[in-house]
């Protein structure tokens, strides 16, 4: 599935926030808000601040206590920027600017239903492996 993750066309709608779509090759359409985005940021700080909360990549970060819930909802770039051919890059708002997000990453953690029910599925199928192996009499 990693190997389709091409896209054909990226639009990102910087000036009326409303996010990231993306149209893959294969035929699939991904589309993400900037909240989504800049929640997910791939980058090793975030990467670990989500390990520490246990977050994966896309879940909202937890209430921070006395902050204002709507400052999330502004993420939004202020530049974007693109790597080669494989990635992209946003400047954000808040100044944060070391995520590096390729194609391959986003299709990853695309948001829609059907990918979602995708990677629920794979978890729970793990889950169930180790279960089976815990209950096998040696
Ligand atoms: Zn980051
Ligand atoms: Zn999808």
């Amino acid at each position: 599935m990693a190997e389709t993750a091409e896209p054909k066309a990226v639009k990102v709608h910087k000036t009326s926030g409303a996010g990231v779509e993306i149209d893959w090759k294969d035929g699939h359409h991904s589309s993400y808000t900037f909240t989504y985005l800049r929640d997910a940021c791939p980058c090793a700080l975030c990467t670990e601040e989500r390990e520490k909360a246990k977050r994966k990549p896309g879940d909202p970060l937890g209430a921070v206590q006395g902050a204002l819930p709507m400052f999330k909802a502004l993420a939004r770039p202020s530049e974007v920027e693109p790597i080669g051919k494989y990635a992209i890059r946003f400047y954000w708002n808040d100044g944060h600017q070391h995520g590096v997000y390729s194609w391959r990453w986003l299709r990853e953690v695309c948001p829609c239903p059907q990918c979602k029910m995708a990677r629920e599925s794979t978890s729970g199928l793990e889950e169930d492996i180790a279960e089976h192996e815990k209950r096998k009499p040696n």
